[in-house]
């Protein structure tokens, strides 16, 4: 299929903001691609335009059931001024998965990531310049459809929007403390935790606003059934260096499935480290906490790389990691990625796009 490209005109280019003035999720580029779904005849109209509002039904399905999934992925610029983007077609395989989950139509990995390169380069210039900024790319698809009345819709959306993004650590790694939550979950096994849909983040927000009252940063999930097993801690993979081994919890089906997560347990076999995937319950956790068996806990995401855990608090009682500080192999993992995705790091794994 061909992109047809609308550019905008020079003179209603937006401006940039510095790098250094870059908030998350705020500001976004000149264009955006879309294309259209309709049942039987599939995907046509692939396009990019100036990036503006979308024009949807009020009855457009996605805004009464929720039928809409998403990605979130980086392109960086290395020091050669070239753009990379991070084992894409991971994301676009995702992205599949995630619509199969939910009865939507896939988009072929191939011309999904064709799109994003198109869409990149026409605008290059918003990929910024400075160490650990980046532009942030939002894949995108919702059921359009006109209709009340709960099915899978026949006409969807699926469009791509990008976005200048700072540095998540501007003054170097920052610990984060973490509210275990008993009381909600925010998937079950058989449920859609791990699609990437958006019904997972409304009922996340919860649990998020409590823990944020209490003074922690992020939520750490448990199971919905035993309420035993760490699934994951807020938008992010976790990961545990419990004595000298690495421990994550497996994809038990409530789980996303996290590039960053595959990615770094990938590096750490390379690097001849033990990684298992297994479960494990919160009492283990924190009996390592308390038997100093635990040296380090992290989380894994596209937005931060690496987020260590300084600080656990579990029915109100605070636990300490390891000094509360950044661990080594936290570091060394995030040292390692960053230098991967910049460019600044050989390759071996041929993950750079
Ligand atoms: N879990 C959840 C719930 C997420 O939203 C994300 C971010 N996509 C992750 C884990 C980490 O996935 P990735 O490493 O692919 O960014």
């Amino acid at each position: 299929m061909e992109i047809t490209i609308h550019a905008v005109a020079p003179e209603r280019r937006k401006d940039r903001p510095k790098d250094a003035e870059l908030v998350f999720g705020k500001v976004f580029s000149d264009h955006m691609f879309l294309m259209d779904y309709e049942t039987p005849q599939g995907w046509s109209n692939a396009r990019i335009v100036p990036y503006g509002p979308l024009s949807l039904d009020p009855a457009a399905m996605v805004l009464h059931y929720g039928q809409g999934i998403f990605e979130g992925l980086k392109a960086y610029r290395g020091a050669d001024g070239r753009i990379h983007l991070f084992r894409p077609l991971e994301n676009m395989k995702r992205f599949n998965r995630s619509a199969q989950r939910m009865c939507m139509p896939e988009v072929d990995i191939h011309f999904h990531l064709q799109a994003i390169e198109t869409l990149v380069r026409l605008d290059a210039d918003w990929v910024p310049r400075s160490k650990g900024a980046s532009l942030y790319i939002r894949p995108t698809m919702v059921a359009s459809e006109p209709h009340l009345g709960v099915r899978p819709a026949t006409e969807y959306l699926h469009y791509v929007i990008t976005g200048p993004v700072g540095a998540y650590y501007p003054e170097g790694f920052n610990p984060v403390k973490i509210y275990v939550t008993d009381e909600y979950v925010r998937a079950v096994r058989g449920g859609v935790g791990e699609a990437k849909t958006m019904a997972n983040y409304a009922a996340s927000l919860q649990a998020q606003e409590v823990a944020k009252k209490k003074g922690y940063t992020q939520v750490l999930w448990l199971d919905a059934v035993e309420r035993r097993y760490v699934e994951e801690v807020g938008t992010m993979n976790i990961f545990f260096r419990l004595k000298d081994e690495l421990v994550t919890p497996p994809l038990s089906g409530s789980i996303l499935p996290g590039v960053t997560r595959d990615s770094v347990i990938h590096l750490a076999q390379h690097w001849g480290l033990t990684v298992h995937e297994r479960p494990i319950t919160i009492d283990e956790v924190l009996d390592a906490i308390a038997m100093g068996t635990m040296k380090e806990i992290f989380g894994t995401g596209t937005a931060a790389v690496i987020s260590p855990v300084g600080q656990v608090c579990y029915k109100d009682k605070t636990y300490r990691v390891g000094n509360g500080g950044v661990g080594e192999w936290s570091q060394r993992f995030y040292d390692e990625l960053t230098g991967i995705q910049y460019g600044d790091k050989e390759d071996p794994f041929g993950w750079v796009h």
